[in-house]
């Protein structure tokens, strides 16, 4: 039987960056993956790192996204070090624009309360809004957001993966794992086919299916799927610097002068196909807000799938169940918040406790739930 340090079951980027934070202590670390690595929500995403656009005030998640925020221009430098994959990392920063002063007043109540904790946010008068972004529509103001950034997702992803391979992480891809395999109290690997794999930690890093791995016994992952349609505009300049968000929509500029545009937030199960609907409906509102847009090509559009937990917060940490752990339930902020993850993974699993105060992201508070 095949043997490892640890097993990680779901080659996205949040799997990916756990198994490559483990394989600097030199573990033998697996990857198992019943697809190709990162070709899923990591693949969908936008690449936005925006704690400060996504905030509610008083979010108990807003501290983790800071800090993987602070996290993140080190992981992507060392990322291009290791592998020469530059993922544009980008810092120009968001505008989050309102339409009218019920707006505004609803956007307020986050910028007060990050204000008060030291977070830079401006307001913008229309004018500025123009003198920032010539192509924008007139807009009744907004405000901008310098510390929220932007990365290529799926650049990342590419590097995150060369990374990996470099670092002896095994990849074993083509079937997914079905059950975490324990004797009643610890774990001692995962069923892959009629395979066993034999590894003392298993991480569930599986994204929006993480709750269709079985433990038995156990209640699986509390995971549901939230779909989100997005398309990419080719332009022959970009016709944006910042990223522009508004309630409907937001645009996420590259520097090759696409312009990805998202996202619809839908419950549809596990249904990835992209439907006219939203697609038409996202475009509409990008024409309204920059109508230059209006001439670009299509260049792809897509569906994807957060993975989202019941409390909309993700699921991090050990289990009851001695040697397994969780990563996932990430929803709108997985690409933000995948340094954080990381580190906090891999110095619990090699220390036995965590960098990073995460009470309420514990499995434990769906532990207790019946089956
Ligand atoms: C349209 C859209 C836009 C988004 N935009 C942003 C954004 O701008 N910023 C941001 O921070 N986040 C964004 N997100 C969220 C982000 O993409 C996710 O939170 C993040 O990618 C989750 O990563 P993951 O590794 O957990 O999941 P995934 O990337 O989905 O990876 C899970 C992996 O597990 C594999 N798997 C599943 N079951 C098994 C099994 N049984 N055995 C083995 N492997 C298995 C899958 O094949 C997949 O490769 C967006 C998401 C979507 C859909």
């Amino acid at each position: 039987m095949q043997s490892y340090d640890a097993i990680v079951v779901g080659g996205g980027i949040i799997g990916c960056s756990i198994a490559r934070a483990l394989s600097d202590a030199t573990l033998k670390i697996a990857v198992i993956e019943r697809g190709a690595p990162g070709e899923e929500a990591s693949w969908a995403a936008a690449g936005m790192l925006a704690p400060s656009a996504e905030a509610q005030a008083g979010s108990v998640l807003f501290p983790a996204c800071r800090a993987s925020l602070k996290l993140y221009e080190s992981f992507a430098a060392e990322l291009q070090a290791e592998t020469g994959i530059d993922s544009q990392y980008r810092t120009e920063g968001t505008l989050l624009l309102y339409e009218n002063e019920h707006e505004r007043e609803t956007m307020l109540e986050s910028v007060e309360w990050q204000r008060q904790q030291g977070i830079l946010i401006r307001e913008l008068s229309t004018q500025d809004l123009h003198n920032a972004e010539p192509q924008l529509a007139p807009c009744p103001g907004g405000f901008y957001l310098p510390e929220d950034h932007q990365v290529d997702n799926r650049l990342l992803m590419r590097a995150l993966i060369q990374s990996c391979e470099r670092r002896g992480v095994r990849f074993q891809l083509g079937e997914g794992a079905r059950a975490v395999q324990h004797n009643g109290t610890t774990v001692n690997g995962v069923s892959v086919g009629a395979d066993n794999i034999a590894a003392p930690r298993v991480v569930n890093t599986a994204g929006a299916w993480a709750g269709a791995i079985s433990v038995p016994g156990r209640r699986s992952a509390p995971i549901r799927p939230v779909k989100g349609h997005m398309i990419a505009l080719a332009n022959p300049q970009p016709p944006l610097r910042h990223v522009v968000r508004t309630h409907r929509v937001y645009l996420v500029p590259r520097r090759n002068g696409l312009v990805m545009v998202g996202s619809t937030m839908e419950e549809a199960g596990f249904d990835k196909t992209p439907r006219a609907g939203p697609i038409a409906k996202l475009l509409r509102a990008a024409q309204h807000l920059c109508p230059i847009l209006e001439q670009s090509a299509i260049s792809e559009f897509w569906a994807g799938l957060r993975p989202a937990a019941p409390d909309g917060l993700p699921v991090l940490g050990p289990s009851a169940l001695d040697g397994y752990w969780l990563a996932t339930g990430h929803f709108r902020n997985g690409i933000l918040l995948t340094p954080i993850t990381a580190q906090i993974l891999s110095s619990w699993l090699l220390t036995g406790s965590s960098s990073f105060a995460v009470d309420a992201l514990l499995p434990r508070r769906f532990e207790n739930i019946s089956k």
